[in-house]
């Protein structure tokens, strides 16, 4: 049975790779989260992991001492997190942390060797180039938990990879689909927060609305699956049912459907190849009826546009989009901006600052402290 390391183990994603890894029996040796004690203290006790860690160095002291009577190993902070990535004892490393944080411990969990089930996004956005070249040399598997990519690589398995003309990602649209541009001036954090399909954390939800979720997973799948930007179609799709599909030489498309649970993903990520039974529903086509399709709005929704012209620039305006956006959306959820404010924040990035290469994860940090230096800047004058 192999032996998972959860990092973000207390978020969304993270409770259901527990459940997912306690309904198959796999062994969890490590468990990391941001901060939340009580939860990550729970589930401590009940898997016994080697090991535990704590993003927020405030909070490990009463972690710590909490956990006082067990032997388990309580670590903090980053290096806390970079270790649990690298540890012996690992087969795979479930990467769920929020924001751009999760690339140290990515990499360092490819460094060691170790196969990544990938629910960060981030990761691949602002370390894309760094992340797969060192999952080549290292020969590890990056296997993707975002629902997009995971049925983009279900839908590739069997055939040939270089008979593939491009993927069609398909996108829920969000909350504000049909909105024009006036609409949005005036949208609320409340109705931000309401996502039509899918229950997920708050940083998530946000990019969500704003459709930067998308533009996200469209620089993700460029570096997971190889592509040139004008091989990704995106499609809204309304009832994410048909979580993507690609399309190959002959025209013959394949799609992989199922219903909005992350849950499935999450299995195929940790059992891959095997397809065994998932604590979920199954998909009734005809509960459904109708199933639509239509074209992204990239005038209105400028955080897609954004994303899109950064990977196709190239160098580090994804990562100064995606830092930018973090940012943004930190604010938002202060109530320190407005929701339109996010995508005029993000695209602005593109006209301010000049290419720069990527060539380290040094390049990567000090693109991501001049995007967030910048939003600060614009946010608090
Ligand atoms: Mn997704």
């Amino acid at each position: 049975m192999k032996r998972v390391a959860i990092l973000g183990s207390t978020g969304s994603i993270g409770t259901q790779s527990v459940e997912v890894c306690e309904k198959h029996g796999l062994r969890i040796t490590a468990l990391a989260a941001h901060s939340s004690v009580d939860m990550l203290e729970e589930q401590a006790r009940k898997f016994k992991p080697e090991c535990v860690a704590l993003y927020n160095e405030e909070k490990y002291g009463e972690l710590k001492s909490r956990l006082a009577d067990t032997n388990i190993k309580v670590l903090c902070g980053m290096e806390g997190l970079c270790e649990i990535a690298a540890m012996e004892e690992n087969d795979i490393v479930l990467n769920s942390v929020v924001g751009m944080v999760g690339l140290l411990p990515t990499l360092t969990a490819i460094e060691a060797g170790k196969d990544v089930a990938l629910a960060n996004k981030e990761t691949l956005v602002a370390g894309g180039t760094l992340v797969t070249s060192l999952a080549r040399e290292k020969g590890v598997m990056i296997y993707p938990v975002d629902s997009e990519h995971s049925a983009i690589f279900q839908c590739l398995q069997g055939n040939k990879r270089e008979q593939l003309n491009k993927i069609i990602l398909t996108a829920s649209g969000g909350p504000f689909f049909g909105f024009t541009y006036e609409q949005l001036k005036n949208v609320t954090k409340a109705q931000a927060l309401r996502h039509p399909n899918w229950d997920m954390g708050n940083k998530i939800t946000i990019d969500s609305a704003t459709l930067m979720n998308k533009g996200l997973e469209f620089i993700e799948a460029k570096w997971l699956f190889d592509l040139e930007p004008e091989q990704i179609e995106i499609v809204v799709h309304r009832q994410s049912v048909i979580h993507s599909a690609v399309e190959y030489k002959d025209y013959a498309v394949i799609a992989q459907l199922g219903v909005p649970d992350m849950k499935i993903p999450i299995q195929y990520s940790l059992l891959y190849p095997d397809r065994v039974e998932c604590p979920t529903k199954p998909l009734s086509l005809t509960d459904y009826g109708t199933l639509t399709f239509a074209k992204p709005d990239l005038d209105t929704f400028k955080c897609l546009s954004a994303a899109i012209e950064a990977i196709t620039r190239g160098g580090a305006y994804p990562c100064l989009v995606n830092s930018a956006n973090e940012e943004a959306v930190r604010a938002f959820l202060n109530d320190e901006i407005r929701f339109i404010q996010i995508g005029e924040i993000v695209s602005s990035v593109l006209e301010k600052f000049p290419y720069s290469e990527i060539k380290s994860y040094e390049d990567v940090m000090s693109a991501d402290r001049t995007a967030r230096d910048y939003v600060r800047h614009i946010i608090n004058n």
